[in-house]
C-alpha cells in the first residue's frame, strides 16, 4: 500500500505536509518501543527514522524489554528530554493509561501505534488486526479443513491478541459449530515470546497425544516455537501452522513448507506513515486533519478513535516472490536451504 499522504494527494494536503515539514527542524518525535528485540519493529524504526529525517525532525527512543512499569517511566523521560510528539507501541494497553494522559493533557500528541490504546486523544494507525487474524486461518483452513486445532494466541495485554483470535475464530466458526475442528489447546502466550510459544505447544501436542492437525499461531515469533514443538516429536512440514511479520526465519520456514502463511504487513508504510502523522499533528493539525482517517471502536471498551488502517497480505510458498519483489527479503535469504 502507498503512503497515505501519497494516496491522498491534493492541494490542501501538501500544504499542510509542507507547513508540517517546515516546522519540523523544532519537533522532536520519541518513540516508546514494547519489545524491540522481535525482528519486525526494526524495520518499523528504520522507516520512522528515515521520515523524520526526511524532514528535519529529531528521533529519540526509548524501549521497555517486555515491562509494562518501564514504559512508565519511558514516556515520562521522552518527555523530559524534549519531545513534542510520541509514537507508542503499548506494552500493555491498560497500564499505559496514564503516561498517555499526562502526555495530551501537556498538548503532546500521541500516535498509538500498531496496538490500541484506547484514549480518544490518541491517534491510532495499524494494519487491520482482525483481517490479519482472517488470512492466518484461511490458509490454514484450506490444508486442514478438519480436525484437531490449536490456538496459539499472542500476549494478552496486547489488544492484538483477540482482534486476531476473533478474526480466527471468524473463518472457522462454520467448521467447529459442523463439528468438522475441535479446539484442542487455546493460550496466550505472555509478552509474545516464543520460547513460551513452545511450550505451550509441548503440553498441547502431550495432552492430544500428539494428534494436532493444525496450529493457527499469531505470528512469526510464536509459530517458530510452536514448530519448534512440531519438530520435536517428528511433526513439523506435516501440521499446517500460520504467522505473522514476514520474518526471515519465517519466511524461510515457508520456503521449505514447515509454515504454511506468514502475513505480511509492509512495516516500512507504517512507520512512515506513523511518523508523518505525529509530524502533522505535532505541526497544530487536528486528528481529523490526517488524510484517510476513518472512526474505529471495536476495542474492548468501545472508545471510538481515529485511526488509519493498512491493509495486510498473507504470504505463501506460492506468491513468496511478492516479498522478495518488494526489497523486503533476498530470495537466497527466502530460499536458503531449499
Ligand atoms: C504486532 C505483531 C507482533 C506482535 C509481537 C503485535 O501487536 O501486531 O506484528 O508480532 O505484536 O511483537
Amino acid at each position: 500500500m502507498k503512503s497515505i499522504f501519497k494516496l491522498m494527494a491534493g492541494a490542501a494536503i501538501i500544504v499542510s505536509l509542507h507547513s508540517a515539514a517546515a516546522m519540523a527542524a523544532d519537533v522532536v518525535v520519541g518513540v516508546s518501543w514494547s519489545n524491540f528485540q522481535e525482528e519486525r519493529w526494526k524495520t518499523d524504526e528504520a522507516a520512522i527514522k528515515k521520515a523524520l529525517e526526511a524532514a528535519g525532525a529529531k528521533y529519540i527512543s526509548a524501549d521497555a524489554q517486555s515491562s509494562a512499569a518501564k514504559q512508565l517511566t519511558d514516556v515520562e523521560s521522552l518527555i523530559s528530554q524534549g519531545a513534542n510528539a510520541l509514537i507508542v507501541l503499548a506494552q500493555d494497553s491498560d497500564a499505559i493509561g496514564p503516561a498517555i494522559e499526562k502526555a495530551t493533557a501537556e498538548g503532546i500528541p500521541v500516535v498509538g501505534y500498531d496496538r490500541l490504546i484506547e484514549n480518544p486523544d490518541a491517534f491510532y494507525i495499524t494494519f487491520d488486526n482482525k483481517e490479519v487474524g482472517r488470512l492466518q486461518a484461511r490458509e490454514v483452513f484450506k490444508v486442514k479443513p478438519e480436525g484437531n486445532y490449536v490456538f496459539i494466541k499472542g500476549s494478552s495485554s496486547d489488544p492484538n491478541a483477540d482482534f486476531l483470535f476473533a478474526g480466527q475464530q471468524e473463518v472457522l466458526k462454520e467448521a467447529i459449530d459442523a463439528g468438522k475442528i475441535k479446539n484442542v489447546g487455546e493460550a496466550y502466550t505472555d509478552g509474545w515470546k516464543p520460547e513460551i510459544a513452545q511450550k505451550n505447544m509441548e503440553q498441547f501436542l502431550t495432552a492430544a497425544d500428539n494428534k494436532v492437525d493444525a496450529v493457527v499461531a499469531s505470528n512469526d515469533g510464536t509459530a517458530g516455537g510452536a514448530i519448534a514443538a512440531l519438530e520435536a516429536q517428528g511433526l513439523a512440514g506435516s501440521v499446517p501452522v500460520s504467522g505473522q511479520d514476514a520474518d526471515k526465519a519465517a519466511l524461510n520456514r515457508v520456503a521449505l513448507g514447515t509454515q504454511t502463511v506468514s502475513v505480511w504487513k509492509d512495516s516500512r508504510e507504517l512507520g512512515k506513515n506513523a511518523a508523518e502523522i505525529a509530524l502533522l499533528l505535532a505541526s497544530g493539525k487536528t486528528m481529523d486533519d490526517v488524510p484517510g482517517v476513518m472512526t474505529f471502536n471495536g476495542g474492548p471498551k468501545g472508545v471510538a478513535m481515529k485511526s488509519v488502517f493498512l491493509a495486510p497480505l498473507p504470504i505463501t510458498k506460492d506468491n513468496l516472490n511478492v516479498v522478495i519483489d518488494a526489497g523486503w527479503i533476498s530470495k537466497a535469504e527466502a530460499c536458503q536451504g531449499v
